[in-house]
């Protein structure tokens, strides 16, 4: 029997750098990143199907009737959402997939996924949070003080969270994560049936594969 992977939910504020964190991640490591739906306007150079499935605000709210997502949630006036088949698939195949969602969406999915992983990523200071934002450009005045009001608000969830990973440099970030990932793949809970499965003794390759 394929051992199920593991899904490694990523949120915390918008500017702490989850985007950058999951891009690198899945470079140094086989795991698979969700491509939500939006109702949200492509940002320059973002591509359908890649970054995001682009949506109607009617289209998506389709899906929703239709029980497409795993979790929804309004994120700054647009919709959000996770497509659940594709994340079920893969995590049946056995790998691990990583979600980059807010912390709303990763509330709804603690409820639903009891072995799943989360982590809050933290800015190192709420001044270099604002830098962040305000450096990505892509936000109108409005939208980046809304953004930077959330953030402080949503500090307060880190306790629902199972770690905290602080943002210094993205490469200390993924380290820390894959850390995480290696003693998550250890815990007992995890891998107890495949311990008491094995005739053979604690083969490494069927424990952790
Ligand atoms: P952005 O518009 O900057 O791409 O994303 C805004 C916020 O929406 C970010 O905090 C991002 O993590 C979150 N987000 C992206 N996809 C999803 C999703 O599928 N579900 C939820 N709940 N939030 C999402």
């Amino acid at each position: 029997m394929t051992k199920r992977g593991i899904l490694i939910v990523i949120s915390g504020p918008s500017g702490a750098g989850k985007g950058t964190i999951c891009k690198e991640l899945l470079k140094r490591n086989d795991c698979y990143l969700s491509v939500s739906a939006t109702t949200r306007s492509p940002r320059a150079g973002e591509v359908h199907g890649e970054n995001y499935f682009f949506l109607s605000k009617d289209e998506f709210l389709k899906k929703v009737e239709e029980k497409d997502f795993l979790e929804y949630a309004e994120v700054y006036g647009n919709y959000y959402g996770t497509p659940k088949s594709s994340v079920e698939e893969k995590l049946n195949m056995g790998h691990n997939v990583i979600l980059e969602i807010d912390i709303q969406g990763a509330l709804k999915v603690k409820e639903n996924v009891q072995d799943g992983v989360f982590i809050f990523i933290l800015p190192p200071s709420m001044e270099e949070l604002k830098q962040r934002i305000i450096k990505r450009g892509s936000e109108t005045e409005e939208s980046l003080m809304l953004r930077f009001k959330s953030a402080y608000k949503e500090i307060n969830y880190i306790s629902k969270y199972n770690y905290a990973v602080v943002n210094d440099t993205v490469d200390n970030a993924v380290k820390k994560i894959e850390g995480i990932l290696i003693a998550e793949k250890c815990r007992v809970d995890r891998i107890k049936e495949k311990i008491l499965d094995s005739k053979e003794g604690l083969i490494h390759e069927q424990l952790y594969d």
